[in-house]
């Protein structure tokens, strides 16, 4: 089993849903669980055009997957919640990265662990710290040198998230059902 970390992004419909949505899938992933979810924050999107604020987080997951199947998995998830995607950065139902995977270094057409874009990217780094004190990146840099260096601009908490989440402890075998809060909605 490997320890990894997922990023989840919403802009459009109720993003909030859209990501809450996501998680529930991500608990029903094969040979996974769910371990924590960070804070959640609301982030000024970057992109082309005005977009809707979106809603950011970052999921731990204990996984007997590889790499690859993971993704495949978090593909079929971003399908599920019929993805809207016209353009590079443009706006999205959901966005589901995997942004660590244990030690794993990957650099292929498809996939790039750590993401590559993670470590310049205060939406992603700042959930990460709320799950993670410390992170050794393969480069050598530390979580926290890339958060001094990464301003907070544009990202608050969002009120029903803005504390992390544990579900399951590492070193155990069952998972705890916690309260995920999900509101319905018609954002499907
Ligand atoms: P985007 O949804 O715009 O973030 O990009 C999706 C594309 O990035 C897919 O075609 C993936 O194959 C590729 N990709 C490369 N590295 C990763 C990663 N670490 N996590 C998710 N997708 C990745």
């Amino acid at each position: 089993m490997q320890q990894c970390f997922v990023a989840l992004g919403s802009n459009l419909g109720d993003p909030l849903v859209q990501v809450m949505k996501a998680v529930e899938a991500l608990q029903h992933l094969p040979d996974t669980r769910l371990l924590a979810l960070s804070s959640f924050y609301r982030s000024v999107a970057i992109g082309p055009g005005v977009q809707p604020d979106y809603i950011n987080g970052v999921a731990e997951l204990d996984t007997g997957l590889t790499p690859h199947q993971l993704l495949v998995q978090l593909q079929q998830i971003e399908q599920q919640h019929k993805r809207v995607r016209t353009e590079r950065w443009g706006p999205r139902t959901l966005d589901l990265d995997i942004l660590l995977f244990g030690d794993q270094l990957l650099d292929e057409a498809d996939l790039t662990i750590p993401h590559p874009r993670m470590q310049e990217r205060n939406f992603v780094l700042y959930p990460l710290l709320s799950l993670v004190s410390e992170w050794q990146f393969p480069d050598g840099r530390s979580l926290s040198d890339l958060i001094k260096k990464c301003s907070d601009e544009g990202l608050s908490l969002v009120d029903e998230y803005s504390s992390p989440t544990i579900f399951a402890s590492k070193n155990k075998t069952s998972t705890v059902d916690a309260d995920l809060n999900t509101t319905s909605g018609d954002a499907l």
